[in-house]
């Protein structure tokens, strides 16, 4: 069975970063349609559904390279996400003194200090520049 299993797997994308996040969401929709149910609980069904169908289909799809790719964009996207809120206390803590933004074309997070009028930010990454009111 475990052979069988594994011969069928060969050449399958099989589970990545993404299908076991998507597993992971539909599990706690799963926990709160049990908790909930009614109207809300059928509704999420099909979202369980859905998410379960995606996962396997993700699973077992044979355009390897083409899940790596969403494997890849939804790994960029946590780490900005998380990123986001790593910094979300020291920015608080700063918010007299500095003002923050993010960088229009690589998203990285500027800041500068307050009350200087409109200025020109330059964004040390990658060096785009744009105008903004502090
Ligand atoms: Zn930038």
């Amino acid at each position: 069975m475990r052979t069988r299993l594994a011969n069928f797997m060969i050449g399958r994308n099989g589970s990545d970063n993404l299908s076991r996040f998507v597993s992971v969401v539909v599990g706690i929709m799963i926990l709160v349609a049990a908790i909930v149910g009614g109207s809300v609980s059928s509704m999420l069904w099909i979202f369980i559904v859905a998410g379960l169908a995606y996962c396997y289909f993700r699973i077992f799809s044979r355009d390897y390279n083409k899940r790596r790719e969403e494997n890849m964009r939804y790994l960029q996207f946590k780490s900005e996400f998380l990123s986001y809120f790593h910094g979300a206390k020291e920015r608080f803590s700063q918010r007299r003194d500095y003002k923050f933004f993010r960088c229009p074309s690589c998203r990285a997070m500027l800041r500068v200090p307050r009350g200087k009028g409109k200025i020109k930010v330059v964004c040390r990454k990658c060096g785009a520049s744009f105008v903004k009111k502090t």
